[in-house]
């Protein structure tokens, strides 16, 4: 098992790693799941039958408000007081959410991730942005809070379907593009099939946690992880305004090869890059520029009316804050 210090807590990343869930000061202990965490991933927590189970409904429709009354009068009804603990066991909606429900409720309980999709054990649950969709609009309301520990256990990634893991790497791959070239490397030449999740976990993380560390409030070096994610959250909004969503992978996947495209990349460097995510990844059409840029226009990253991107120097580096006007996409 490895543990990888974050801002006053820990991340335990292995598949022993659940021995680190120590839930022996806490009064009263919640846990919270969707259907399908319930059924695959609650088995494997055989320590912490006699808690209270908390259950919403999956899906980012229900990272809202309605689902945070149901934790929140959960949490009430059984009278959890400051003394307790939600264990949020689940992908990014569960951890986004519960970490948002357990820091509010009475002024903030004590919680613990356990995430369960990959873009959650490298993404989502590291970093403490938390918060839930508003109106339409993603993550509107929120805050920035820590969790006790992290614990990742690669062994639930058995029962995650396909498209997600395969989505989930998208992060992965970006970690890797923003500041890792070895892990690039070792990436781009081993099979999907065949890798090594802990490690490739680990490393991962890592790059998240040390960018978060030195900028936890995204003034700067923390932009870097938004490489991909200009051209990728456009996607994602133009294919949800089609009424044929997509996964959020796969709108990352198509920012990379778009921002990567835009970066002063080497043409060779391109093109591996392209070549790499096109042979391993089915990804839905590319829209043209122009119809993307709707979307791009209200990015929240703008500066003086220009669109704001984090792009790569080299493989393995980044930099912030390159603002291209329209005419120049
Ligand atoms: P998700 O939480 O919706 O999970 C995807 C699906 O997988 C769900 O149906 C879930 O029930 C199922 N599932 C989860 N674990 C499983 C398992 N082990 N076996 C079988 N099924 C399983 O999606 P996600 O991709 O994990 O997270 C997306 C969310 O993460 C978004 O809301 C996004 O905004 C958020 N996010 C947050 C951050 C952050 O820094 N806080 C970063 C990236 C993404």
């Amino acid at each position: 098992m490895k543990e990888i210090i974050s801002d006053n807590y820990s991340i335990w990343i292995g598949t022993d790693s659940l021995s680190k869930l120590d839930v022996s000061k806490y009064s009263k202990i919640g846990i919270l799941v969707d259907e399908n965490t319930k059924e695959f991933c609650f088995p494997l927590l055989s320590d912490l039958k006699e808690s209270i189970i908390i259950e919403i409904k999956s899906g980012e429709k229900n990272k809202d408000i309605n689902s945070c009354n149901f934790i929140w009068e959960q949490l009430t009804k059984n009278s959890f007081d400051r003394e307790s603990l939600l264990i949020n066991l689940g992908g990014g909606v569960i951890g986004d959410m519960g970490g948002f429900c357990a820091s509010t409720y009475k002024r903030g309980i004590d919680f613990i991730q356990i995430p369960t999709t990959l873009l959650a054990m490298v993404d989502a649950s590291v970093g403490g942005k938390l918060g839930i969709d508003f109106n339409g609009l993603k993550n509107q309301i929120g805050i920035f809070s820590n969790p006790k520990s992290v614990i990742i256990n690669p062994k639930f990634l058995e029962t995650l379907a396909e498209n997600q893991l395969r989505s989930g790497f998208a992060e992965v791959i970006k970690h890797a593009l923003i500041s890792d070239m070895k892990l690039w490397e070792t990436i781009r030449n081993s099979s999907f099939d065949d890798l090594d999740w802990e490690g490739i976990i680990e490393t991962s993380v890592n790059i998240k946690n040390n960018i978060v560390l030195t900028d936890p409030k995204e003034n700067g070096e923390r932009k870097k992880l938004n490489f991909g994610h200009t051209f990728g959250h456009a996607m994602e909004s133009y294919y949800l305004q089609k009424g044929t969503p997509i996964l959020h992978g796969e709108a990352i996947f198509m920012g990379i090869i778009l921002e990567s495209e835009l970066s002063s990349l080497t043409d060779s460097d391109k093109n591996q890059i392209k070549n790499y995510i096109l042979s391993n990844f089915q990804l839905p059409h590319f829209p043209s520029k122009s119809e993307l840029l709707s979307f791009m226009i209200n990015d929240k990253k703008n500066l003086n009316k220009k669109i704001n991107f984090s792009l790569l120097t080299e493989i393995g580096n980044c930099t912030i804050n390159n603002l291209f006007s329209e005419d120049e996409l």
